[in-house]
Parts: C-alpha cells; structure tokens; sequence
C-alpha cells in the first residue's frame, strides 16, 4: 500500500505540508480534496520523487518515494499524472504516449502492447494518434495525460486536477475511464477541487487544509459531511 507518515515538506520558512498522514490500499481509488493552495500538488510532487519532504516518509509497497529520483518511483510503479497534463502539444498523440514509456525503453514488445491497452480505453484517440496533441480538446488532451501515465504499467496512479477546466459531460467520461483503470488493477490517489466527480468514483477520501489532513473517512461519511457538503459540494 501507500503508506504516507508524517510528512512535511517545507519552501524556505514556508511549510506546504504539516506531518500529513494517508494510505491507499491496492485497488482503492481514494480522494484528495482541497481548495487552491491546500497543498495538493506539492504532496504529488513529493510523491513522485520531484520534491524532497522536510520530514516523515512516504513509501509505496515498502519502497522509499522520497529519494528525489523521480525515473526510480515510477520504475517502481508509481506515475503521475500532473495537473494541466503538460503534454508536448507539437508532438502526435502517439508521440506523448510513448514518452510515458521511458522507464519500459528497453522493452518495446511491451511498450506495443501497452499501447494498444491505452488505445482500448480511449478508443477515440485511435483516429487523433498521428494528430499533434495540441489539436486536441481538453477532455481529448486529458485521456492522452492519463494514458501518457498508463504506459509506465504503474500499479499506483497519482491524477492532479484531471477534470480542471472540463465540462460536466467530459468529467464524467473521464472519471469513467479511470473506474476502467481502477477495475484493471491500478490504484489510484486523485486530487480534486470537483469534490462532487470524485466522491462519486472515490472508495475513501481525505480533505486537506493549509497542508493539514483535516477530516477524513469513507466515501458516503464524506458525502454527507456537513463541512465538506458547504466547501466542496457547494451545498
Ligand atoms: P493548486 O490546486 O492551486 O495547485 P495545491 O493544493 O496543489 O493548489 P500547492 O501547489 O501544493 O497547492 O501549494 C501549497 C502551498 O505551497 C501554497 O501556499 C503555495 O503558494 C506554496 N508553494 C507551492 N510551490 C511553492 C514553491 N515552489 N515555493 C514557495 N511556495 C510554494
């Protein structure tokens, strides 16, 4: 499991993240909420070995994730899927997918195979493969992101934001996906302000404040948390 104790991690005299504690059990999908600033992204990066902690110890299957070599925590199973997708949007479809093979370089049977994977999940990129990935809509570019992620064959999925700037409609089949991923096999931690999405896929969740875990629970207690109900759900 992921298995998160204490954590801090601190930018100067700043600290973006106050001993936080958080597991992911193999095959949960489980939720991060919080508001812009809460600290999200910062645990993701230090997740993925781009941001050493201050404190405390991550560790996924007893492997160490703080050892500030990220090519190590994703040969070990972990693969990120950062917010705003960062795809190269002048390179194809296939082009960024590949890219998210690296770690897999000396085995491209594999790679082939993993690529039709990516393919059976997002049939729509089929036909855009050869097309540059900036010509793509947002719901388009994110699968292309998660699949980027897919091709380094993790066992444990980091998603930042995925439905930032989505429509509702595209929210929904993206989540999809993921519950498709999920199913395969992939565990998967997601951050998110759309509180309402990802509660709805989410098996257990944790809500982060100022770099504090400030409530956490199953998926129903969340959903019906008075406090998560006026912040995130906006009711
Ligand atoms: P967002 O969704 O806006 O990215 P977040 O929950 O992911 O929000 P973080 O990006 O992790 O939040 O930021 C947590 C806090 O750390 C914020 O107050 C932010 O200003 C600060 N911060 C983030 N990166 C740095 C940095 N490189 N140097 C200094 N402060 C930073």
């Amino acid at each position: 499991m992921l298995e998160v104790r204490d954590l801090s991690v601190k930018y100067g005299h700043f600290t973006a993240l106050h001993a936080v504690n958080l597991t992911v059990e193999p095959g949960e999908i489980v939720v991060l909420l919080g508001a812009n600033g809460a600290g999200k992204s910062t645990l993701f990066r230090t997740l993925s070995g781009l941001q050493r902690p201050s404190g405390g110890a991550a560790t996924w299957r007893g492997t160490p994730l703080t050892g500030g070599r990220p090519e190590f925590n994703v040969a070990h199973g972990v693969a990120q899927c950062p917010e705003g997708r960062l795809l190269f949007p002048e390179l194809s479809v296939e082009k960024n997918l590949r890219l998210g093979a690296f770690v897999h370089r000396r085995d491209p049977a594999g790679t082939a195979r993993e690529l039709e994977r990516v393919y059976e999940l997002f049939p729509a990129m089929v036909d855009k493969r050869h097309a540059p990935a900036g010509s793509l809509s947002g719901g388009q570019q994110q699968m292309v992101a998660i699949g980027r992620a897919l091709m380094a064959r993790p066992d444990l999925l980091l998603l930042d934001e995925p439905s930032l700037g989505l429509a509702p409609l595209v929210v929904e089949q993206v989540f999809a996906a993921l519950q498709r991923v999920n199913a395969g096999g992939v565990s998967v931690l997601l951050a998110e302000q759309n509180a309402f999405a990802a509660l709805g896929i989410a098996h257990r969740g944790y809500v982060l404040e100022g770099g504090r875990v400030t409530l956490q629970g199953e998926q129903r207690m969340l959903m019906t948390d008075d406090r998560v109900r006026s912040a995130y759900l906006g009711v």
